[in-house]
């Protein structure tokens, strides 16, 4: 799950990391609010930043000035934070991370701008190769990380903390040096990354990630702030639980969590159904072996019901780059004739228009294929996965040709 910059910072916060004052606006009138009320604490410089669950804000554009300014700007009084505020509330941004069709900036983060020394980047990841919270900083701030890892990988440094030992003074002398940095710095750079490491862990983050981290005379700040949380142990996190904005969400994606499905769109044109991840995987796999490009993961899980079958199939033919499916269900727990039954009452509730193909496996798959079979739908049945892989590929062409 993700979070807005504005709600990360106040988590940060909580733990200690230095963040400059804000403060969150829904609309023009809050925004101007906002900055009278910076103002009368002592701020001269306002920063008016779109709150969408993207980075690459500030390189952005908007759908409406593609010629204008991004997301992030720097205002000199509170009647320029509305010209802001109207020029970005209720519009499109497009950043790097949005892709072409962006997103609608529903909210504003009002903040005290702030002198920036330097810049740098530092991040806290779980580390799958070594399976250790892993620390990333670098010198190259403010940028896209994935450029400087690509053209320059020598610039960004990895420090792993043993869970085991946890977090300590070394691992933040460590980091601090690498960033060049030296005697109070080192000092403020120390409960910086200290705080980074203890909200990572307690609050069950995937990623924190501060681009830009930042030096005001002495102190480090984060300047930027993106939060991933983990959805497994979103249970145990009712505070970060409550900051979900549905709206950032993807559609098919919250449906499909509702009801218990694991679902995940991709860029292709063959819809998968199928059940059990090691499976939808392998489904994957081999539909582009065959040349063709899965446009969705799907697994409907090993109890599904035939309400989820049906949900799910909705779920793929809301896609309208879905030229073809492919179901592939080894019923083992799931018996082959609830899929079938659970497909056949979807395609015609939703008067399926692209080719169907049908692999079933397992308990009643005779029921099944006959359920199928009498349906009256034009439904491809497949023997094996690689059969069923070949048809879908082919079907899903001659569908996409016409
Ligand atoms: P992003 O573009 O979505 O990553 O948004 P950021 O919060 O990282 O802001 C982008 C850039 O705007 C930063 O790298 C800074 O260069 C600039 N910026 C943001 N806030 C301030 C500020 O308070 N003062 C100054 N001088 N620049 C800022
Ligand atoms: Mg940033």
């Amino acid at each position: 799950m993700n979070i807005h910059e504005y709600q990360a910072k106040e988590l940060l916060a909580k733990y200690g990391v230095a963040v400059p004052k804000g403060i969150p606006a829904m609309s023009v009138d809050e925004a101007v609010k906002a900055a009278k009320d910076l103002q009368a604490g002592g701020t001269s410089l306002f920063v008016v930043k779109a709150q969408i669950h993207a980075g690459g804000r500030g390189a952005g554009h908007f759908t409406d000035n593609p010629s204008g300014k991004g997301g992030v700007r720097l205002c000199k009084t509170p009647d320029e934070v509305r010209a802001a505020a109207e020029a970005m509330l209720g519009k499109v941004l497009v950043t790097k991370q949005t892709g072409p069709e962006g997103k609608e900036v529903q909210r504003l983060y009002v903040t005290d701008g702030v002198d920036i020394e330097k810049e740098y980047y530092a991040s806290v990841l779980l580390d799958r190769a070594t399976s250790r919270v892993t620390f990333m900083v670098s010198t190259e701030g403010g940028m896209d990380i994935e450029e400087v890892a690509e053209k320059t990988p020598e610039k960004i440094i990895k420090v792993s903390v043993d869970p085991a030992a946890g977090f300590s003074g070394f691992h933040a002398r460590r980091l601090a040096f690498a960033l060049g940095l030296s005697g109070a710095q080192v000092k403020s750079a120390t409960k910086f990354f200290g705080a980074l490491y203890k909200a990572f862990l307690q609050l069950d983050a995937s990623i924190v990630e501060i681009n830009p981290m930042i030096l005001v005379g002495d102190e480090v700040m984060a300047l930027d702030a993106k939060m991933n949380f983990d959805s497994n142990a979103l249970y145990r996190q009712p505070d970060v639980f409550a900051m979900r904005d549905e709206s950032e969400e993807d559609e098919n994606e919250k449906l499909a969590a509702d009801n218990e499905l694991s679902y995940v769109s991709l860029d292709g044109n063959i819809g998968c159904m199928v059940n059990g991840a090691g499976l939808a995987m392998a489904t994957m796999d081999i539909i582009k072996l065959e040349g063709g490009e899965p446009a969705n993961f799907l697994d409907v899980g090993g109890g599904a019901t035939k309400e989820r079958v049906t949900t799910a199939f909705k779920i793929i033919l809301s896609d309208p780059n879905v030229k073809g499916i492919l179901v592939n269900i080894f019923g083992g727990i799931m018996k082959c004739d609830v899929i079938a039954e659970g497909v056949v009452a979807a395609a015609k509730e939703v008067k399926l228009s692209v080719p169907l193909v049908v692999r079933l496996e397992g308990t009643n798959v005779d029921k099944g294929k006959e359920i199928m079979a009498s349906s009256g739908l034009p439904i491809i049945s497949a023997d094996d996965l690689g059969d069923a892989a070949k048809k879908v590929v082919q079907a899903t062409k001659q569908a996409q040709a016409a």
